[in-house]
């Protein structure tokens, strides 16, 4: 699925991603490096200053990013996780419903006697069954005795 593999590695990007934004918050080294770049090209007034305030904060709106992002992440796998785990019980259940009635039929098989013949077009029982394979008559004799 799409989704999982976008949000594979989200605890360890996430985490990276919000320390490294941190510090470059922290210590000024994006704005430092980047707000030359504009001083230089613009002159001084509201779009400079908005400039400005956005390179300052933008290692701050790249962590928040990188948090959401890491939370949004763990929320997702927590989920996809138990839905795998619950549909992994449910086939479990089904696999052994199954087998239970595999050997629920065959006990019940086992209790009754049949003709060796179909007693109405003659033709010989095949091996765990119960009715003519050629005509559908039924070849039950009697029922066992329970012990
Ligand atoms: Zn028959």
């Amino acid at each position: 699925m799409k989704l999982e593999k976008f949000f594979r590695y989200s605890l360890a990007i996430g985490i990276t991603g919000a320390v490294i934004n941190l510090i470059l918050f922290a210590t000024n080294i994006y704005y430092n490096l980047v707000i030359p770049i504009f001083e230089k090209s613009m002159d001084d007034g509201p779009a400079f200053t908005f400039i400005d305030d956005l390179t300052f904060y933008t290692p701050l709106i790249f962590m928040a990013l990188f948090l959401a992002y890491l939370i949004a992440g763990q929320v997702y796998l927590k989920i996809h996780r138990e839905k795998k785990e619950d549909e992994a019980t449910e086939k479990l259940i089904d696999k052994n419903a199954g087998i239970q009635k595999a050997l629920d039929d065959k006990a019940e098989f086992l209790k009754h006697k049949y003709y060796t013949n179909c007693p109405k077009c003659g033709a010989v029982r095949e091996e765990n069954t119960s009715v003519c394979s050629f005509c559908g008559t039924s070849l039950l004799i009697e029922m066992k005795k329970r012990q």
